[in-house]
């Protein structure tokens, strides 16, 4: 398995910046026992429908933390409707990406360093070689439709052994987990998913990661504005 980011050096020379951002967020959580109010960054579903999710939150005041409580419920609602493939942690985005662009839109594009984007031509040449990202088309200024956001669920799993580096705290009111990134990142090899061609670590949604031969592909594709990270497995 392999981590993807940006390539910082290319993003100097090919300057492009996109000011967007998704069309509805969940709140975060803030909570009665730790006093944290806190929120997970990173996770984004831009294929599922924002009106979806407003829907389960109808009723809760915007623009401030939720209860534990509401939350869990909140996000009980939102799996019902939309499948439990779909982890939903506090602050998760949902819906297109919405905004402008300014610069050289290359085959890769990042909003963030963990929300990538393709060129709609670099998409069809992947999926010519028989991978599809799940994607959504992103909103952002004239041409709309030639660039699309990857969504990457966050479904693979640190292994156990690089977890027990990692010193986590876990809240038990509202499942706040503070975990250490570990200096070595293991991967759980049981909880790769085969369906899926990327991904994200459960723990840090952050960092992504594609399998070896989406890694391989992206390569012999010659790919504008990507790195690869081998990153080890442990069963
Ligand atoms: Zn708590």
């Amino acid at each position: 398995m392999l981590l993807i980011h940006p390539d910082d050096a290319w993003e100097r020379l090919n300057p492009c910046e996109i000011n967007a951002r998704h069309i509805f967020s969940l709140p975060g959580i803030r909570c009665p026992k730790c006093r944290v109010t806190w929120a997970t960054t990173g996770v984004a579903y831009p294929t599922v429908s924002p009106d979806v999710v407003k829907h389960q939150c109808a009723g809760i005041p915007t623009g401030r933390p939720m209860s534990p409580e509401q939350f869990y419920a909140v996000a009980h609602g939102i799996s019902q409707v939309i499948g439990d493939q779909y982890p939903i942690y506090p602050g998760t985005d949902f819906g297109a990406l919405q905004g402008k662009r300014k610069g050289v839109i290359s085959d890769f594009v990042w909003l963030n360093p963990w929300t990538p984007l393709i060129h709609k031509s670099a998409f069809d040449q992947v999926v010519k070689k028989g991978l599809q990202f799940k994607t959504a088309t992103a909103l952002l200024d004239a041409p709309i439709g030639d660039v699309l956001e990857i969504e990457a669920i966050p479904s693979v799993a640190l292994h156990p052994k690089c977890l027990a580096i990692a010193k986590s705290e876990v809240c038990s009111t509202c499942g706040r987990k503070a975990y250490q990134m570990p200096d070595q990142i293991v991967l759980d090899g049981g909880t790769i998913p085969q369906d899926q061609i990327i991904m994200r670590i459960r723990e840090f949604p952050t960092l992504l990661v594609v399998s070896n031969i989406t890694g391989q592909v992206l390569t012999e594709m010659k790919f504008d504005n990507f790195t690869l990270t081998e990153v080890e497995t442990a069963e």
